[in-house]
């Protein structure tokens, strides 16, 4: 259920989010709200309480995310289009066909398709299963990471527009879809920092000294990934 509280002139959503276990996520959207992504049950005014006392910063980041929406306007899947893959544009043809596929021709995205009509679905779809892909590699090739496999208990992924990545405490890891759009290292940089989180479960030293310890310019990779944040807002 969403809820709705306004400090000033800000309009304030929130929603509860069970897998969330402490901290409060902020999402800052292009139209001027802020989405509070929060553990279960807590207090209406402790969240209004928060929101006052970072009150400026908060306008600060809304003031960015919306200019950045008016340079880049949220991306909708279209044939035509110039969609995001991996850090790179690929463009959409679309290509009439009895039957539905999609198929990477170097730097353009066929879809096969009764009609144009089609098109967002049918590369929705192949978003998801590149993403599979994806993630079934990134998460192999961090096997030698010595608390892993008594730790991990299941992954998935889906479209989120609040967070990259998200660990339970009883070893479920969640990924977002959208980051089939970034280059790989920076999903590299996602994977890990959740992978982290299954052997420290906050933010402290520790948790940090092991990013460290696997990923020395991992806040390179965070900043970068900042410069993505759009994508979580497009089709
Ligand atoms: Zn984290």
């Amino acid at each position: 259920m969403n809820r709705e509280f306004r400090v000033e002139e800000l309009v304030v959503e929130w929603r509860e989010n069970r897998r969330r276990k402490q901290t409060v996520g902020f999402l800052f959207q292009p139209n001027g709200r802020l989405i509070l992504d929060t553990p279960p049950r807590v207090d209406r005014s402790v969240l209004k309480d928060m929101v006052k006392e970072n009150l400026r910063w908060i306008r600060l980041r809304l003031n960015k995310v919306r200019e950045e929406a008016k340079v880049n306007p949220p991306l909708r899947i279209a044939n035509g289009a110039r969609i995001p893959y991996l850090g790179e544009r690929l463009q959409v043809q679309w290509i009439e066909s009895d039957n539905r596929s999609v198929l990477r021709n170097g730097k353009v995205l066929e879809v096969y398709a009764p009609s144009t009509r089609h098109v967002r679905a049918a590369v929705v779809d192949w978003y998801k299963a590149r993403a599979s892909r994806l993630f079934c590699r990134q998460i192999d090739a961090f096997q030698h990471l010595p608390w892993l496999a008594a730790r991990l208990r299941s992954w998935r992924h889906q479209f989120m527009t609040s967070q990259w990545g998200s660990c339970s405490v009883d070893g479920d890891l969640s990924f977002n879809t959208h980051l089939v759009k970034v280059p790989e290292h920076l999903v590299e940089y996602v994977v890990l920092h959740e992978m982290c989180h299954l052997k420290v479960h906050n933010h402290g030293p520790r948790f940090y000294s092991l990013m460290r310890e696997y990923m020395p310019d991992w806040e390179a990779r965070r900043r970068e990934l900042n410069g993505y944040l759009p994508v979580l807002f497009g089709d």
